[in-house]
């Protein structure tokens, strides 16, 4: 299947200077959508997985679809101010700025393996950020999946240590 047939470039966005991978011509397809899916389930395969954790918002879309296929929670990290129930967070540097994000203090108990999914890792500093949150609530990062990989700006060296794998790399 050929997943970048279905990701398109828009240039300058959200900001100028911005080439923003949009997948949602993948999600339209219903072909696409399923194998993705497929794809993003493959990569578990042999791995345990007690929950997974989706990032706020792209990461919703696939996340809650794979935790369903492997029998496995669903757990959403979100920005700042956006879940209701006690928090734990983490704060992390964008290339302007900085950006929090919160986790429930209850989503993960100690021990608990857990995959993280999102739909791009670019530079990494949101995955690495949510890895630090499943850290602090003592649960096992056994895998971060991607739909794409933008290798150009090194994410991976930002995960180091933890299992990465992506659909399309750019
Ligand atoms: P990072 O923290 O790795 O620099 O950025 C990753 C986050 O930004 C992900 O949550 C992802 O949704 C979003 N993101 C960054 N660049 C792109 C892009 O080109 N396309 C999409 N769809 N999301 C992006």
């Amino acid at each position: 299947m050929d997943f970048a047939a279905y990701v398109r470039d828009i240039e300058d966005f959200p900001k100028p200077g911005v080439t923003f991978k949009d997948i949602t011509p993948l999600l339209k397809n219903p072909q696409t959508l399923k194998k993705a899916c497929d794809a993003l389930y493959n990569f578990t395969t042999n791995l345990k997985i007690d929950k997974v954790v989706g990032v706020d918002s792209r990461g919703f879309i696939f996340a809650p679809m794979l935790a369903a296929r492997l029998q496995a929670g669903f757990v959403p990290v979100r920005k700042k101010g956006k879940l209701p129930y006690n928090t734990v967070s983490e704060a992390y540097e964008l290339e302007y700025g900085s950006e929090i994000l919160e986790i429930h203090t209850d989503a993960i108990e100690k021990g608990e393996k857990i995959l993280i999914h999102d739909d791009v890792l670019a530079t990494g500093g949101t995955a690495s950020a949510v890895c630090k949150l499943v850290e602090k609530l003592g649960g096992e990062v056994v895998q971060c999946n991607f739909l794409i990989e933008l290798t150009f700006l090194n994410g991976a060296e930002k995960l180091n240590g933890y299992q990465i794998e992506s659909l399309l790399q750019y």
